[in-house]
Formats: C-alpha cells, structure tokens, sequence
C-alpha cells in the first residue's frame, strides 16, 4: 500500500473553500474519541499526521492528506471530516456542522467512499446514522471500522459485529455497505481497511 505516503496538504472551514480537484478522495468520519486519528495514522504509518481535536471550537475543520508520489504527483487524498458527537456545541457550531458535512458528502463527485469510524464498545449512534443517511444518495461505499476492539473479549468482539452488520442491512438492504473490528494499539484489520481504502482510490 501507499498510505504511507500520507503528507498534509491543507484544512478548510468552509464549503467554498473545498479544494476543486478531481483526485479521488477517501473521507474518515466519526464521532470525537472514536479513534478516527489514531486510526488515520496507525494506516499511514505515521505518528502525528491527524490530531485528535478535543475542542467543540475545532470541530468545524477538513482535513486533506495527499498521497504523494516521490516526484510529489498527487495520487488521491484522505480526508478526515470533523469529530462530531461533542457535548458542549452551540447552535450555530452544530448548524455550521451540518451544513458542512451534510453538503461535503452529498455533493463531493471526487468521493470514492466513507470510512467511519465507530468505538466497538458503542457502536452505531445516531450521529453516525445520520452520516450514514446523508451519504446513501450517493450510492457510494461506507465501510466501517469497529475501533478498540482490543477492549472486547472475541464473542464480545463477535457479536458487536454482528449487531452492526444487521443495523446497516436495516437502513439500508441493498446498500454498499461493509464493516470489520480494527484495532489501533493491537494492529487488528489493519490489511483488511488498508486493502478496502487503496481499492477504492484505485492507488
Ligand atoms: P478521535 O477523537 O476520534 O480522533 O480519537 P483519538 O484517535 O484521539 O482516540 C481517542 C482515544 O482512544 C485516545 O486516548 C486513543 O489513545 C484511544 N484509542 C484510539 N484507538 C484505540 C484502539 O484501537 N484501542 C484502544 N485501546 N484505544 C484506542
């Protein structure tokens, strides 16, 4: 894989903002303490490429990570979305929110597919639904990744699997949807969501 060829190239905070090219993009969503950071750098093998934004005030960024050949030729780009999920956010913070994300995944033609993140001990939440419902119009891929499943014994690691397997038939039957436990401290699934992401960004 060539994740590891992750560099940051830029943050924006609103819509008109987002860049206009055509390299195809893998967005990371999920709600804050999920794991999405760790996640995004356990797959680029590198230390501090996303920062967990432990901040309500910080949520309203996009981040892109270029993956560069050595000659610098931008293949495709990562996209980690804002965490969500923050208890202290005002009004207009959550609209701004859901205005961004909301139009970043139902308009993005670049978009190849969602990977969102999900605390294994948690599982679906409705703001996770709801990232779910705005990107289904699209017809595009979500997988899901069931982080710190290190934090369940394998029938519990089983079974948290299986429930949100079912959830996503329920919400939607035919969709593309997949998902698998993932692990950051222990390396689990590391291959399996690596594979998915460079499938779809074709690198
Ligand atoms: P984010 O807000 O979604 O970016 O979450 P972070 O990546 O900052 O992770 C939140 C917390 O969960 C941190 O304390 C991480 O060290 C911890 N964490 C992340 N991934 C794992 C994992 O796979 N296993 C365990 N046990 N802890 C994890």
């Amino acid at each position: 894989s060539t994740l590891h060829q992750a560099q940051f190239l830029v943050t924006i905070n609103h819509l008109v903002d987002l860049p206009t090219w055509e390299i195809p993009e893998v967005a990371f969503a999920g709600r804050s303490n999920a794991g999405k950071s760790t996640a995004i750098n356990v797959l680029c093998q590198q230390n501090r490429l996303a920062f967990a934004s432990k901040t309500p005030g910080r949520t309203q960024h996009i981040n892109f990570f270029g993956i560069l050949t050595k000659d610098k030729t931008n293949l495709a780009n990562l996209v980690d979305l804002p965490g969500y999920g923050f208890a202290q956010v005002d009004f207009k913070t959550k609209s701004h929110w859901n205005n961004l994300l909301s139009t970043y995944l139902q308009t993005r033609p670049n978009l190849k597919g969602m990977i969102l993140i999900m605390d294994s001990r948690r599982g679906m939440t409705d703001l996770d639904q709801q990232m779910i419902e705005w990107f289904s119009p699209t017809g595009r891929p979500i997988h899901v990744l069931l982080t710190k499943c290190d934090k369940l014994n394998q029938s519990e690691s089983r079974l948290a699997l299986k429930k949100l397997q079912n959830k996503l038939k329920e919400l939607n039957p035919h969709g593309p949807y997949t998902a698998q436990l993932f692990s950051s401290t222990k390396r689990i699934g590391l291959v399996e969501a690596d594979a998915m992401i460079s499938g779809w960004l074709g690198i």
